[in-house]
Formats: C-alpha cells, sequence, structure tokens
C-alpha cells in the first residue's frame, strides 16, 4: 500500500493498530447486553434489550434447566 503523504500512513498504521484490538470492527460482532462483551455473532438470541451472545445464552438455558430440574 502506498499513500500520498507520511501523515496518511501514521494515520492508516494508527487506527488499524487501533482496529486490532476491536474485534468489533474487524469482523461481526456485536456488543452483548447481559455480559458487556463485544462477542461473535454466531448463536446470539435477540432480546427485548438488545442482543444476547451465545455464552450468555446457554447460561440462561442452563439456569432454566436447572429451575426445572428443582421444580420436578
Ligand atoms: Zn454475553
Amino acid at each position: 500500500m502506498s499513500f500520498a503523504r507520511p501523515s496518511d500512513e501514521h494515520a492508516y498504521r494508527v487506527q488499524t493498530t487501533r482496529q486490532a484490538k476491536m474485534p468489533g470492527v474487524t469482523r461481526p460482532s456485536f456488543r452483548c447486553s447481559e455480559c458487556g462483551y463485544y462477542r461473535g455473532t454466531a448463536g446470539r438470541q435477540k432480546t427485548a434489550s438488545g442482543w444476547r451472545c451465545a455464552a450468555c445464552k446457554r447460561m440462561r438455558e442452563a439456569r432454566a434447566e436447572q429451575k426445572m430440574a428443582e421444580a420436578a
């Protein structure tokens, strides 16, 4: 890649370095409304307040199953 001005290259480096720490910019992801982390979109679940990541979804399902098992 070539740049017209040295400052352009600097800006490019600064941006890509910053984005490397932000998965939301480099791959499809979202902020989980439950754990607050940026997660991949795979397995996410729509909720009233936004999206829930796959890990939080599994946690919820496990809790629900445990409650059902306790009630039985
Ligand atoms: Zn989550």
